[in-house]
């Protein structure tokens, strides 16, 4: 039944096997980018070193299952960026970027503790690529010498982390799922056909981004309205860009580089779609719903400029990440848009 999970097929044979035959690791890191199912994995193993049937087999209907589902097991304890946050205003807990050593010792003072009542007492550490160097020479003691009833599940977007603390976890590399296993489950959780297309494509094989897009109609239409957005910025007069350009920076440098790379990384996005357009492969296409415009996209640039833009977005991201003055990097983009 693969853990109640759709996709990663390999990585829950992997676990349950080792389970059932009592190979499984003390500590584990689960990567992929954002929104893949990580969290999902993550917690489908706590149920399945806990459960109360059969080993490596998570029932998801015993006391021991419902309540770790929940996030009420006295045994399995989960922190991350949303549990530092706890207390802080909104602006405060937006301004936080690093997980912070008193959260890890917050941690490790739990796993001192002996199992209330499970088997295992199981830790799970959200955004475990956001460690500070100071949390990560912390976490690393723990690495090194867990208590024998502990088992840690590290949940990372990358496995940018430090060496020693990968070398201490069997590493689950989750990717993402090929587009037609997203779609045939959200069709499954009765999302209409050409919504579940849309999604799919748009989820980029991340299904827990795309289950997440149906509690969130806003998000599509933000989306959508994004795309539009720059879209004009091609048509518009220099201004229009300019105006852009300085209203992203103003989001940066206000903490909001998130939502910044978002914004580029859509318009990446867009340009790529051209190129899969004008190289006659649409199968690839991400914005399916705008296939005319792509088409337009297409026949209006030849493909070399198409292709340098494309790659000049992607540098300017990289310059943003390298501390480049975001106004200057901003602008310097939209002046060179084709
Ligand atoms: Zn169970």
């Amino acid at each position: 039944m693969n853990w109640g999970i759709t996709g990663h097929t390999w990585a829950v044979s992997q676990l349950q096997h080792s389970l059932q035959v009592g190979t499984d690791a003390q500590a584990y890191l689960i990567s992929g980018v954002a929104g893949i199912g990580k969290a999902l994995l993550a917690l489908r193993l706590a149920q399945a070193l806990n459960c109360e049937g059969s080993p490596g087999e998570p029932c998801l209907t015993c006391r021991d299952c419902k309540r770790i589902e929940r996030g009420s097991h006295p045994d399995v304890r989960i922190a991350g960026m949303t549990s530092q946050a706890v207390g802080l205003k909104p602006d405060e807990a937006a301004r936080q970027k690093e997980l912070k050593i008193a959260t890890v010792r917050a941690w490790q003072h739990d796993i001192a503790l002996r199992p209330y009542e499970a088997r295992r007492r199981v830790f799970i550490l959200h955004d475990a690529e956001r460690l500070n160097e100071e949390a990560s020479n912390a976490m690393l003691k723990t690495l090194e010498e867990p208590p024998s009833y502990a088992t840690l599940i590290l949940v990372a977007n990358s496995t940018d982390l430090l060496p020693t603390i990968v070398s201490r976890c069997r590493v689950l590399r989750l990717r993402p799922l090929p587009r037609r296993q997203v779609q045939a489950a959200l069709v499954a959780r009765e999302v209409v056909e050409a919504e579940a297309a849309m999604l799919a494509a748009w989820s980029g094989g991340r299904i827990g981004w795309a289950f997440g897009m149906l509690d969130r109609p806003d998000e599509i239409a933000r989306r959508d309205e994004q795309i539009a957005a720059l879209l004009a910025l091609h048509q518009g007069e220099s201004g229009a860009g300019m105006r852009w350009a300085e209203q992203r920076a103003k989001e940066y440098r206000g903490g909001e580089q998130e939502l910044v790379f978002a914004w580029l990384e859509l318009w990446q996005g867009w340009w790529r779609d051209v190129l899969l357009t004008a190289a006659g492969c649409p199968e690839g296409v991400v914005n399916i719903d705008r296939r005319r415009e792509l088409e337009q996209s297409a026949a209006q640039h030849p493909l070399p400029n198409a292709f340098s833009f494309a790659t000049r977005i992607g540098q300017a991201a990289q310059q943003l990440r390298e501390n480049g003055n975001p106004q200057l990097v901003l602008e310097s983009l939209v002046l060179h848009r084709p």
